[in-house]
C-alpha cells in the first residue's frame, strides 16, 4: 500500500520548520549513503512512528495537538481489531484527557467502583463466602478512576483524531538500513519501500525490531503466562446485558490466579495467570485454547466459569508474560541518532500493576512535548525524554515483575498467609496505587499551531 503523505504536508513550521524544505539531494548524498536504487524511490518524511498500537497512535495524536504532523507506519492491514481489554487507571485517563479522547471512551465503558479479593480454596471448600476482602475505590483511594477499555475501542478513538491517511497500513518495517551523521534514518519496508526520516519513533511493541537494532536484549520470559478473554452479553444489551456489578473480582489460588471485570454493558473481561517453566508451542486452535483455560480453573467459582463460557472461542488469547529491566549503565539509551523508543518497545513490563498501556500513554505525551519544543535539536530532546521517563518506567517494570513473582507463588504456607493475613489485614489500596498519581499535565497547542 502506498504511503500516505498527507501528514507530511500537515507538518507545521512550529517545530520542524527547518526541515520543511530540506535540501533533499544534498542531504541524501552527504549524510545517508544512498544505495544503487534510484533516489526517487526513497521517500522523505519529517517524523515517522513505527507501530499503530497504543504508544504509536497516542504519540501521533499528541504531536498533532502540538501542531506537528507524523506518519504512522503499521505492519497490520488495519488497526488491531482483536485483543481484549486494558484496565486503565487515573494516570492513563489523565493522558486520554490531555489528548482529548477520554470522554468518548468514558461514555462507553463502566467506571469500576471497587474490588473483591477472593480465595479459590474457600470456594472449593464450600465456605459461606470466598471473599477475603472488599475494597471501594471511593473510600480507600479517593479520586481513583478505573475502567477496563476494549483495546479496539481505544485504538479507534486515538486513530479518529488523526487526519485521513496519517496511518499507512501494511507497512512492515524490515530493518533500519542506515543512519546518517545528522541522525536522519533510512528505513526499509517489507514491500521494498524506503523512507528517510529525521525523527523515527519506535512504537513497535514488545518484539520491537527497532529496539533490537539499538542493542536491547530480547524481553525475558518471567515464568508465567496469561489467558485473556472477552465475554459477550449482546442479547440483553438493551437492558444492560451483562449481569455483574462494576467491580474487579480477583480470585487467588496456588500458583494460579484469575479475575474478571465488567467493561461495558455488553462485555466482561477475564484473565488467568498460571505458572509454566517455558511458554511451550503456540496453540492456534481457538477451541483448544479455551478448553485449556477452562481446565486450569475447574472447580473455581461459578461466576468466573460462566463468564468464560460466555466467551466466543475467537475472543480467547494466551500470552507469555515478559519484561525487560532498564538497569542503569547496562541498558542501551532509549535513543540513537534520530531514533527513539516508546511504550513496550522500550520498557516491556508484566501486567501485574496494569500499567503497560498507561505508561505507553504517558511516554507519548512526554515525548511529543519534548519533540515539539526541540527546535531542531532532536537528539537532546530525546535524551531529555529518556531522563524524564526512565525514573518512572524502570521502577514500575521492576515492581510489576516482583508483584507477579510474589502472587504466583504456589507454596501452601505462603498462600495460607496471603489469604489469612496479608489480604484481609495488611493490604492498603491507596498506597498500593500510589504510582497512578502520575500526572502528565496538559498538552496545550501553541497558539499559532492548533490543529
Ligand atoms: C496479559 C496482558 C495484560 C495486560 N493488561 C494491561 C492492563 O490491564 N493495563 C495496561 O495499562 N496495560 C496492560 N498490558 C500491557 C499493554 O498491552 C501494553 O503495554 C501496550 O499494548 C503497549 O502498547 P505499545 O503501543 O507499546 O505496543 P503494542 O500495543 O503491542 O503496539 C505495537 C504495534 O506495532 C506494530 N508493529 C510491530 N512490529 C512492526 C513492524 N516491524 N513494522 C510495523 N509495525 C509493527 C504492531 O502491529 C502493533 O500495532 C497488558 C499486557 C499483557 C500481555
Amino acid at each position: 500500500m502506498a504511503l500516505a503523505t498527507t501528514s507530511s504536508s500537515s507538518i507545521s513550521s512550529h517545530a520542524f520548520g527547518s526541515y520543511l524544505h530540506p535540501p533533499r539531494r544534498r542531504c541524501a548524498r552527504r549524510n545517508v549513503p544512498v544505495s544503487p536504487r534510484s533516489e526517487a524511490e526513497v521517500q522523505r518524511e519529517e517524523v515517522v512512528i513505527v507501530g499503530a498500537g497504543v504508544a504509536g497512535l497516542a504519540t501521533a495524536v499528541s504531536l498533532r495537538r502540538l501542531g506537528v504532523g507524523a506518519t504512522v507506519l503499521e505492519q497490520g492491514a488495519s488497526l488491531r481489531s482483536g485483543g481484549t481489554s486494558l484496565t486503565l487507571f487515573k494516570n492513563g485517563w489523565r493522558v486520554l484527557d490531555a489528548i482529548g479522547v477520554a470522554d468518548d471512551l468514558r461514555a462507553n465503558h463502566h467506571r469500576i467502583q471497587g474490588m473483591k479479593m477472593r480465595s479459590a480454596s474457600a470456594s472449593a471448600a464450600g465456605a459461606a463466602t470466598d471473599v477475603l476482602r472488599e475494597f471501594s475505590f471511593e473510600e480507600e483511594a479517593p479520586g481513583q478512576e478505573v475502567r477496563a477499555v476494549e483495546r479496539r475501542a481505544l485504538l479507534e478513538a486515538l486513530a479518529s483524531r488523526l487526519p485521513p491517511g496519517a496511518i499507512s497500513f501494511s507497512s512492515k518495517l524490515r530493518r533500519i538500513a542506515r543512519q546518517g551523521p545528522d541522525g536522519a534514518t533510512e528505513l526499509e519496508f517489507e514491500d521494498g519501500r524506503r523512507i528517510i526520516s529525521k525523527v523515527v519513533v519506535g512504537c513497535d511493541g514488545v518484539n520491537s525490531p527497532i529496539a533490537r537494532w539499538m542493542g536491547f536484549s530480547e524481553p525475558r520470559y518471567v515464568g508465567h503466562m496469561a489467558f485473556r478473554g472477552l465475554a459477550r452479553y449482546d442479547a440483553g444489551a438493551g437492558a444492560g446485558g451483562q449481569p455483574f456489578e462494576p467491580k474487579v473480582n480477583y480470585i487467588y489460588g496456588r500458583g494460579l490466579r484469575a479475575g474478571f471485570v465488567p467493561v461495558s454493558p455488553t462485555r466482561v473481561y477475564w484473565f488467568i495467570c498460571f505458572n509454566r517453566p517455558n511458554p511451550g508451542p503456540k496453540i492456534t486452535d481457538p477451541a483448544a485454547l479455551k478448553r485449556e483455560a477452562m481446565d486450569l480453573v475447574r472447580g473455581w467459582p461459578e461466576d468466573l466459569l460462566a463468564v468464560m463460557r460466555d466467551t466466543p472461542e475467537d475472543a480467547v488469547v494466551r500470552t507469555p508474560l515478559v519484561d525487560r529491566w532498564l538497569w542503569p549503565g547496562l541498558a542501551p539509551p532509549a535513543s540513537r541518532g534520530g531514533v527513539v523508543l516508546a511504550g513496550d518497545a522500550w520498557h516491556p513490563m508484566t501486567p501485574n500493576l496494569g500499567q503497560g498501556a498507561c505508561c505507553a500513554l504517558e511516554d507519548a505525551v512526554v515525548l511529543a512535548r519534548r519533540l515539539a519544543a526541540a527546535a531542531g535539536e532532536y537528539g537532546e530532546a530525546m535524551r531529555a525524554y529518556e531522563r524524564e521517563r526512565w525514573g518512572r518506567v524502570f521502577p514500575l517494570t521492576a515492581r510489576a515483575g516482583l508483584v507477579g513473582a510474589l502472587v504466583q507463588w504456589g507454596n501452601p504456607a505462603v498462600c495460607a498467609a496471603r489469604d489469612g493475613v496479608v489480604i484481609p489485614k495488611l493490604v492498603r489500596l491507596g498506597p498500593f496505587l500510589e504510582h497512578t498519581n502520575f500526572d502528565c499535565g496538559l498538552l496545550e497547542p501553541p497558539p499559532a499551531a492548533a490543529p
